[in-house]
C-alpha cells in the first residue's frame, strides 16, 4: 500500500519539469518516504521518557514516581540509587529550617586548565545540567530538635570532586558550627580531589581536617555519612575522621580503586572488598544505615552525643 502511494506522489513531483531532471526511479521514493517515518514513530513517542528506571541490582523496572517517593531506593531489593544533594537535604531537615551558606560560591580556573575541554567550560556545563554551583551544599539546619551544621555532596557535579569551592564551603561550615557550638553532619559522595585544580584541590584535605580538629577540640560531635561512592582525597580527609562514621548499604568506600590496589600489591582482593559491609566487619565504619532510616538514626545519635550540651 505504502509503495503505491509513494509512486503516485513521485509522479506528481516529476511532472512539472520532466526535461530538466530525468529522475532515477529511486530518488523520489526516498524523498517521499522520509515524512512517513515520524508519523509511525509518534505513537511510541507518546510515552514520556524516563518514566521507568531499571534497577541495576535486581533488574526490575521501577516506576520513577515510586522511586522518588522511596528516596531513590529500589522497593524490591533495597538498592540505593544516587540521590541529589537538595533531595537529600529535603529528606533530612525540618521544613524551612535550612539556611544555606555560600550558595553562589564558584570556582576560579587558577591553573588555566585545558584538557579535552577547558575547566571553565566544564564548570559552565555542569552548572547548567545540575542547577548547582559546585559539588557541595552547606548550611545550618534543624534535624529533629537539634540545630546542626549540614554539608551534602552531589556526585552529579563533576563526580563530586573536591576542588577549592568544596573545601572552602565545608571549612566555613565547620568553622561556623564550631563558633555556634553546633554538631556537624557531612554526607559525602566523591571521586576524590578535582584534578582540574591540581595542588589547590589537594590543599583542601588539610584545610578541612584542620577546621575539624578545632571543632573536635571544642568537644562538638561530627557525624560523617559515607554514600556510594566515597573515595580518594575525600575519604582520605574529612570523610574518614568523624566521631561516628556511618555508611549507606552497598556503598563503595576506599582510597584507591580495586584495580590500582591489585596491580600495586599483586595480591588477590577479598570478596566484597571496599564495600560498606566489608568495612563495617573490619572496623572502619561504625554502622550501616539504610537511607530511609537515616533521619531518625541521626536524631538518635545527636541525642546521645549532645547530652548536657543543649
Ligand atoms: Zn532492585
Amino acid at each position: 500500500m505504502a509503495t503505491s502511494s509513494f509512486t503516485k506522489k513521485s509522479l506528481g513531483l516529476e511532472s512539472p519539469e520532466p526535461a530538466v531532471t530525468p529522475p532515477p526511479a529511486t530518488s523520489p521514493t526516498t524523498f517521499v518516504k522520509k515524512p512517513k517515518l515520524p508519523s509511525r514513530k509518534s505513537r511510541k513517542r507518546d510515552i514520556p521518557e524516563g518514566l521507568w528506571t531499571k534497577c541495576p541490582k535486581c533488574a526490575t523496572m521501577v516506576f520513577d514516581k515510586e522511586l522518588d517517593e522511596n528516596l531513590k531506593v529500589c522497593p524490591h531489593c533495597q538498592h540505593h540509587f544516587p540521590i541529589g544533594a537538595r533531595e537529600r537535604i529535603h529528606s533530612l531537615v525540618g521544613t524551612c529550617t535550612f539556611e544555606e551558606m555560600d550558595a553562589s560560591m564558584t570556582s576560579v580556573d587558577v591553573l588555566n586548565f585545558t584538557g579535552t575541554a577547558s575547566y571553565i567550560s566544564k564548570l559552565e556545563d555542569y552548572q547548567k545540567s545540575t542547577g548547582l554551583k559546585d559539588a557541595v551544599i552547606t548550611g545550618i539546619c534543624k534535624i529533629g530538635e537539634h540545630r546542626a551544621g549540614l554539608g551534602v555532596m552531589d556526585f552529579t557535579f563533576l563526580g563530586g570532586s573536591m576542588g577549592s569551592v568544596v573545601g572552602e564551603k565545608l571549612t566555613r561550615l565547620i568553622e561556623r558550627s564550631t563558633e555556634k557550638a553546633l554538631p556537624l553532619i557531612i554526607i559525602s559522595t566523591s571521586g576524590g580531589a578535582r584534578m582540574y585544580e591540581g595542588m589547590f584541590s589537594l590543599m583542601q584535605m588539610a584545610k578541612t581536617c584542620a577546621a575539624l580538629a578545632y571543632h573536635a577540640k571544642a568537644r562538638l560531635p561530627y557525624i560523617s555519612v559515607l554514600t556510594h561512592p566515597t573515595t580518594a582525597g575525600v575519604m582520605a580527609s574529612f570523610a574518614s575522621v568523624g566521631d561516628l562514621i556511618i555508611a549507606e548499604p552497598g556503598a563503595m568506600i576506599g582510597f584507591a580503586g580495586p584495580r590500582v590496589i591489585k596491580d600495586t600489591t599483586q595480591a588477590e582482593l577479598p570478596p566484597g572488598f571496599q564495600t560498606a559491609e566489608f568495612l563495617l566487619d573490619h572496623g572502619l565504619i561504625d554502622a550501616i544505615v539504610p537511607r530511609k532510616e537515616l533521619k531518625p538514626r541521626l536524631i538518635e545519635y545527636l541525642n546521645y552525643m549532645t547530652v548536657g550540651k543543649n
